[in-house]
């Protein structure tokens, strides 16, 4: 049998049958290491060391992805093939590979071991800084282990459940260090049992693949579950390393299993709600933590504004000025486009209306603020990035907006999202047994037009999103989207009152311990 190789792959040719090593293979969930698959992710290798990147869309994760292995040999056929993606290309190649539901994988007998294993573009680590929220490549590094730290317990600003993560210090030829941070299941992989013996102390050449560069307390890389390793490599770029640090002896701390064993920090527990409970709550009820509640996207009004042009130095809102931005306390005209998202939730008990910031609509809707916006347009204010968002299911930690303590009523009238518990993905059915409550406000929105919404289906609501204007929800928020100057003063009030989204890491919102100034003690 005749195998294309992988820079012989055009997107002409349906009939190209391929024999490649799979190097690696992760799942993408999207923004939270919980949620629904987006896609499963391949990096796959033909005899000749050609690297490319397939991907294995969510509706065949079961299919097609759980027959392929990671460090397996295949013979795999009616792929397509396209321009490589824009963003986090793991190989430096112009094309990549699709699976469809016609793909077919076969395992083969050949041994894995006479494939050449992994592909790279090593980036040097002076040069990582310059790469910060590029993501346009994954990075690949190469250096010498001078330093592995215990796992460690960490919480994210927007997933309640408690992570963990390792760090690793390296070295290159030039003793430029780098701080490496491994996440979740790729920190509880890394094991330097095999390859480092304490007697010896041999310096561990290290080639890490599939990094991000990111910044919190200064430029580091990123290992999540793109990330591999490989001790000692056998490749050209490694002999220098080889060379110079061959006879040097390196101490390593390396942590015992028994330190591995996490105590799993006790949560404050916080109590689930319906939102018919939540919405009859007098706003000073609600406790510090907040209160958990499951929710699925109804709606998103077109009437609020989803998006302000945030100053980058103190997070404000920006009012207008002259065609750009103005922020009136740093004095400053650098903004970005931060999220102030507004949406419907509903349970089986109420429908409320619901506020989020920046950070934790970045993982609802799953794209920067950014981005989204460029596809909004006048006519479709809620651009499809947006609109996806309904039948989205979630369970929320929430407490009584802002607005809400300024206003008469006593009880929220909309509730602010402070984190996300869970992701429970897109449900195919609205809540049932749905009682409006949205007309026990001041205005009274159309009831009609509300329950119909409710009766169609998640897909119709979407199509409607383009050109439904729900004048009467929009009127209950304290500010209009018509008067920029109210917007600006309004943001303003909420941002400076809750500090909720005011000095987020630029890493996802990930909290990082300070990286190691000595060796773990322990
Ligand atoms: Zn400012």
């Amino acid at each position: 049998m005749e195998f294309t190789l992988i820079p012989d792959l055009v997107p002409q040719n349906r009939h190209a049958v391929i024999k490649v090593y799979v190097s690696r293979k992760w799942i993408f969930r999207g923004a939270m290491d919980n949620g629904p698959i987006h896609h499963i992710d391949l990096v796959l290798i033909d005899k000749e060391g050609n690297g490319i990147s397939a991907e294995i869309p969510g509706n065949l994760a079961e299919e097609k992805g759980s027959i392929i292995e990671e460090n397996e040999i295949y013979e795999i056929s009616r792929f397509t093939i396209s321009s490589a993606r824009q963003m986090f290309k793991p190989v430096h190649i112009d094309k990549m590979i699709h699976f469809t539901y016609h793909t077919i994988i076969k395992a083969s007998l050949d041994s894995p071991s006479t494939f050449p294993r992994y592909v790279y573009h090593l980036t040097p680590l002076h040069q990582i800084e310059s790469y910060i929220q590029k993501n346009e490549y994954f990075l690949d590094v190469l250096g010498v282990i001078t330093q592995v730290s215990a796992l460690k317990p960490v919480r994210t600003q927007t997933q309640e459940s408690s992570n963990v993560i390792k760090e690793i210090i390296i070295k290159d030829i030039n003793d430029v260090t780098m701080r490496l941070t491994l996440w979740a299941e790729r920190a509880k992989a890394f094991k330097l049992d095999d390859v480092y013996n304490p007697l010896e102390q041999k310096p561990i050449v290290t080639l890490f693949v599939g990094c991000l560069a990111k910044n919190f307390q200064g430029a580091y890389l990123n290992g999540g579950t793109a990330c591999r390793w490989y001790f000692n490599p056998g490749i050209k770029e490694a002999a220098p390393y080889y060379q110079r640090f061959g006879s040097q002896k390196i101490k390593l701390q390396i942590p015992s299993e028994q330190e591995q064993q996490l105590s799993v920090a006790k949560e404050t527990h916080v109590e689930h709600k319906t939102l018919h409970e939540l919405l009859a709550l007098d706003p000073y009820a609600f406790p510090k933590q907040g209160y958990e509640c499951t929710v699925t996207i109804i709606e998103v009004p077109t009437t609020n504004r989803w998006w302000f042009p945030s100053c980058t130095k103190c997070s404000r809102a920006c009012r207008p000025q002259d065609g750009g931005y103005y922020c009136s306390y740093c004095k400053s005209e650098a903004y970005t486009l931060r999220y102030k998202l507004t949406f419907m939730g509903s349970d089986a008990t109420a429908t409320a209306q619901m506020f989020c910031f920046d950070t934790v609509a970045r993982h609802i809707v799953g794209r920067p603020c950014e981005t989204v916006l460029k596809q909004a347009t006048e006519a479709a204010p809620i651009p499809p990035d947006l609109a996806q968002i309904v039948s989205l299911k979630f369970t929320f930690r929430v407490t009584a907006s802002n607005q809400t303590f300024a206003q008469r009523e006593k009880q929220p009238t909309v509730l602010q999202i402070n984190s996300i518990v869970v992701v429970h993905g897109r449900q195919h059915s609205l809540p049932s047994g749905i009682q409006n409550t949205i007309d026990q406000g001041p205005s009274t929105p159309n009831k009609e037009a509300t329950l119909k919404l409710l009766e169609e289906s998640p897909s119709t609501a979407m199509e409607r999103l383009s050109t439904k204007v729900s004048k009467d929800v929009g009127k209950k928020l304290t500010y209009s989207t018509q008067d920029e100057d109210i917007i600006g003063s309004q943001v303003l009030d909420v941002a400076q009152g809750t500090n909720a989204d005011k000095g987020i890491p630029t890493d996802k919102g990930k909290e990082i311990e300070p990286h190691l100034q000595s060796p773990p003690k322990r």
